[in-house]
Order: C-alpha cells, then structure tokens, then sequence
C-alpha cells in the first residue's frame, strides 16, 4: 500500500460525514440500535462492533486502519499510554507459571513490569544483552513463552538481529514483540522481518507536537483480538477520541517530521563527533557504532535520539551543559517538534555516581525540528561554560 495512501486516504469515509476532510471527533461513550437484534449482533463480537468507546470508537477505527497498514499487519489496537499498551498485551500473553527473554535495559517501566509486576503472577524473566542471536539461545527455556525486543533501545542504542530472533523464537514456538517507537513503522518493519508483535509510544514521533499521550499495538488479527478480548476489555486502557484525531493530524505529517529530526541529527552528531569536549557519541548510524552495519541492513533511517558523553566527564559538568543550554529543553519523553536533553544523573544523587559508569555520564539528547545551526549554536555556547568551568577548577 502507498504511504501516501495509507496517511491521507485509508479509513477516511468522508462521504458519512459531510465530505469533511478533516475527522469528526465522535465524543460519545455509547451508541444506539435500531432493534435488539443489532444490539445482540453487536454485543457478540465487540471487537468489530461500535457498542461502547471502551472497547470501539469510530474515530479511532480511522486510526487504527492507518497504524495497522504502516506496520503491513493484519490489525491494531490503541491505547491510552504507550505502556498501556506494552503492559496489556504482555499481560494478555502470559500465564503464571511461563517465562519471558526480555532485552537488557528496555524502557524504564517495561524493566519496571518484568521485574515487579509481573513476578506478582509467577511469571519469570531473563534479560539479556541481545546483540548476539545466542543470547536468545542460551536464555530460553522450555516454558519460555515471550521474547520482548526494543531495537534499538532510547539510551545506550543497542540493537537485536530482528529477522534472526524471529526465526528462532518461531522454531521453538515463542512469540515475540518489539517496541519500535525509536523508528517508528517509516524506518523499521519488523512484522515484515518475522516478528509477531510491534509495540509503539504514539505519545513520541506519530503524535509529533509533545500534546498527547497513546500507544498502538499492530499484528496478527488472531493477536490483536486475543488481547482485546480479555486484558484490554478487563484493564479498560482506551485512547480517547479527542487524542485519536490529534494522532490522525499527526500523522499528515510524519513523513516529513521523522525524515527532518534524521537529517538534522546527521548534521549535529557528526559536529559533535568532531568537537573537542566530546568524549563520545552514541547514535545507530554514526560510522563509530558497533553495530552500524546491521543498523543499516534493518532500518532504513534512524530516529533522532542519540546520547553523549563529555571529556572528562563529571556530575558538575554534566549539569553545568544542561544547565546552560538556552534553547534546549531539559526533559523526561522525545519525538515532538522541541529539541531536549536528559542527563543520565538526572535520577542518580551525587554520592552514587559512577565517574567510570559511561551509562552515568551520558546525556540523552533529542533533535526536534528547529534549524539544525539553531541547536548547534545553543550546544557551542553550553560546551563553552563546561570549558570556562575546567579553568576554574584547575
Ligand atoms: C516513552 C516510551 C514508552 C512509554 O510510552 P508512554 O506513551 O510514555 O506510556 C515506551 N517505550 C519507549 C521506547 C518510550 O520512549
């Protein structure tokens, strides 16, 4: 399918609403039947049915088209956070008693669900460095039931060979899910590569102006409703109409936002690379990253998230860039339209940083869509107070 089609046509029957080009929100919780007939038709099968917003609502059914199509999978499923919508279907997949291969430092509140929530039910979880297919190997047990892939990952970037654990998780009968918000479904497929499930933060990149939270899930029509039918209806995580129509207009336009945050970052992780109070740049398309080649072999762009770390890095220096930054925002999230950074010791008090820990010295930083010399500038100025700060210390 086009993705001209997909992101401007698909889902859109205009005719049913006045030819109007733009959505209608429908804000309504319930809606009505002309007989009990329909009712009990529709009550029989809420997945397809517009009964309760809980469950369907028109508004989001236009989305849901377009995020399934994006992914080439047969169904999606929105949610009202993107751990909801990671939570949920994890929940739906599991039962006490199995366990899960998960990758090493995943989202924080994915750690968070492998490592306190989900133990609470009996299920276990290894987690591995997953940059070697054996990891998975050398991991998985005979009740191993799910293998959860972040690739790359939104701190440290390493990535997993998707079309290599897909073929080994279906061999031992393993489902598999991926959080792909780093490249969204424009620079990564990996339902396309074997995996069976793609899990995304729609509040990041496919929201676009940092105004909305949600997630969506795609996959197979027998997944997707199997999580619909139990945990979903059960947890009651819907997206709102209202956020499902902000995503619809922010989705006219990914395209365009995600190829412009790549391109920018290119520009601004090769100055940096070059700039003398850079130690390192962390970034999946920078020639330097260990797994370069097959960032390239599975992604066909890269998202603008990279992370940094000064020269002779400490706790002073760290905050004293942050702090000077006049232009970048100091914040938590990624993927609207402002360019941030998150310093690693924003949760590490003093006395428990690591000057050897390259994960304490790094600051994470986002490129939105500001003039790329705009950020350049702001980031000279910054790393000009962190040198006058090296003179009065010496
Ligand atoms: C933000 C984020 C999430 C969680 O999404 P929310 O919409 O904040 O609930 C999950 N995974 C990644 C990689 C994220 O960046």
């Amino acid at each position: 399918m086009d993705l001209s089609y997909i992101l401007n046509e698909l889902g859109e029957e205009r005719d049913q609403y006045y030819n109007a080009v733009s959505p209608p929100v429908m804000q309504s919780s319930n809606f009505a039947f002309n007989t009990v007939a329909d009712m009990r038709s529709a009550m029989s099968d809420e997945f397809d049915a517009t009964l309760y917003s809980r469950g369907q609502n028109p508004t989001l059914n236009i989305l849901r088209k377009k995020l399934a199509a994006l992914d080439g999978a047969g169904d999606a499923l929105l949610f009202s956070s993107g751990i909801a919508a990671i939570s949920t279907s994890v929940l739906a997949l599991v039962k006490q008693g199995d366990h899960v291969v998960c990758v090493e430092n995943p989202y924080s509140w994915t750690d968070k669900l492998f490592r306190h929530l989900l133990p609470k039910f009996g299920i276990s979880t290894t987690f591995v460095t997953g940059t070697a297919l054996s990891d998975f190997e050398d991991a998985a047990k005979p009740n191993t039931r799910l293998i959860y892939l972040e690739s790359p990952n939104t701190f440290t970037y390493e990535l997993q060979d998707l079309e290599a654990v897909a073929r080994f998780a279906k061999a031992r009968g393993i489902i598999t899910i991926i959080d792909n918000s780093y490249c969204t479904p424009l620079f990564q497929q990996p339902i396309k590569l074997g995996i069976d499930l793609v899990a995304q933060s729609a509040t990041k990149y496919i929201g676009g102006h940092s105004d909305v939270m949600a997630g969506v899930v795609t996959g197979s029509c027998e997944l997707i409703r199997q999580i619909f039918e139990h945990e979903f209806m059960n947890l009651g995580p819907a997206l709102s109409p209202h956020s499902a129509w902000l995503l619809l207009r922010g989705l006219r336009t990914l395209p365009l936002r995600l190829q412009r945050s790549f391109e920018s970052t290119q520009v601004i992780t090769n100055w940096l690379a070059q700039h003398d109070n850079i130690d390192t740049v962390l970034w999946p398309f920078s020639t330097t990253f260990p797994q370069f080649e097959l960032a390239h072999e599975q992604m066909q762009g890269c998202g603008g998230l990279f992370s940094i770390a000064l020269k002779n890095s400490s706790y002073a220096k760290i905050e004293a860039f942050c702090n000077s930054l006049q232009h970048m925002l100091i914040a938590v999230s990624w993927g609207g339209h402002e360019s941030l950074v998150m310093p690693a010791i924003a949760s590490i008090p003093p006395e428990k940083y690591d000057v050897d820990n390259p994960r304490h010295q790094y600051i994470r930083v986002y490129i939105g869509l500001e003039e790329p010399q705009y950020l350049i500038n702001d980031m000279q100025q910054a790393l000009e107070k962190v040198k006058l700060l090296e003179t009065v210390y010496s």
